[in-house]
């Protein structure tokens, strides 16, 4: 459940935004990109969203369903337009990002009594993001689905923190706090962490999400790797080798294979190493949802040792 758009990407590199030509549009949005990256791995996958009343809308339609993403839980507001992001791409680590999600964003206009409370009862994983914990309706929406799931494994909260779409970082805080009692994992990368528990360091990041009772917590460290803990155990894994191109959506492509290995019942230690890989195998790549991995790229770069 959450975010979801049109990514408008250049196709000239190490360039800034005003001196790019040409651009191609994708389908994106983070939680989008998840259910994509799972889909690529075999799992049966919807995304509880909205769009615009637009061609982007019924672009985010036609591409979701190409991807194998059931769009049944997707509609269309009145009002506000499909959102599009523009990216700048500096390899190998600065790759800003432009929300064009004006004056809102259809994906934060969720209301909660439109939700889909037996489909999200009943689905083995259930993925929310902090985005959607930004305004209401979608806040109220969210906390409408946690109580309907009653804090059952799989509930993850993806900390996904965007500084844009919040006042302050203790706006966002405050939030986060609020939705943790909800929830039985957490993922984020190391500011998301930070922006959540104050810590800097990852395994007291982590250490400060378990201690909220959660059942799983991963601290993603970009080019210096991951952490993942449960209550008994912990895996550190260095990044695994590869060219980057562009690093979005990498977190999603983790995402994505991270609930698979959770569906999988995988040691923490395999899911990690999966997950691992594929998120490196879409930091090789300039887009995100179409650069999702199918589960046959992730095992062919884990045997070679690096990404192609
Ligand atoms: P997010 O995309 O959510 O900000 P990260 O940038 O930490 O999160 O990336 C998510 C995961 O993707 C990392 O934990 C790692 O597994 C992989 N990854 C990201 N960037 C790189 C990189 N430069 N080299 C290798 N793996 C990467």
């Amino acid at each position: 459940m959450g975010r979801v758009g049109v990514d408008i990407y250049p196709l000239q590199h190490r360039v800034p935004l005003e001196e790019v030509r040409t651009f191609e549009k994708f389908l994106g949005g983070s939680a989008t990109n998840v259910t994509v990256a799972a889909a690529r791995h075999g799992r049966r996958t919807a995304v509880i969203t909205r769009t615009g009343d637009d061609a982007f809308g019924r672009y985010v339609h036609r591409e979701l369903r190409r991807l194998g993403v059931d769009d049944v839980f997707v509609s269309a507001v009145d009002g506000p337009p499909t959102p599009v992001t523009f990216c700048e791409v500096f390899p190998p680590d600065d790759f800003p990002l432009w929300f064009y999600r004006y004056p809102t964003a259809p994906d934060l206009m969720i209301e909660p009594n439109t939700l889909p409370l037996n489909a999200i009862r009943e689905a083995t994983i259930f993925w929310a993001t902090v985005t959607g914990l930004s305004q209401e309706p979608s806040r109220a929406a969210h906390h409408a689905a946690w109580d309907a799931r009653g804090r059952r494994a799989h509930t993850v909260l993806d900390l996904d923190y965007r500084p844009m779409f919040w006042a302050d970082p203790a706006a966002a805080r405050r939030e986060v706090d609020a939705a943790l009692d909800h929830v039985t994992v957490a993922v984020g990368n190391r500011e998301e962490c930070e922006v959540a528990t104050g810590e800097t360091d990852a395994d007291r990041a982590a250490d400060a999400l378990l201690a909220r009772g959660l059942d799983l917590a991963v601290v993603k460290r970009g080019p210096a790797g991951v952490l993942a803990a449960t209550p008994d155990e912990r895996v550190d894994l260095p990044a695994f080798p590869v060219e980057v191109l562009n690093g979005l959506g990498a977190g999603d492509a983790f995402g994505g294979a991270l609930c698979h290995g959770l569906l999988a019942e995988w040691p923490l230690a395999r899911t990690l190493r999966f997950a691992n890989v594929a998120g490196a195998i879409v930091a090789s790549r300039l887009e995100c949802s179409t650069a999702m991995p199918t589960t046959d790229e992730v095992d062919a770069a884990s045997s070679r040792g690096r990404v192609a």
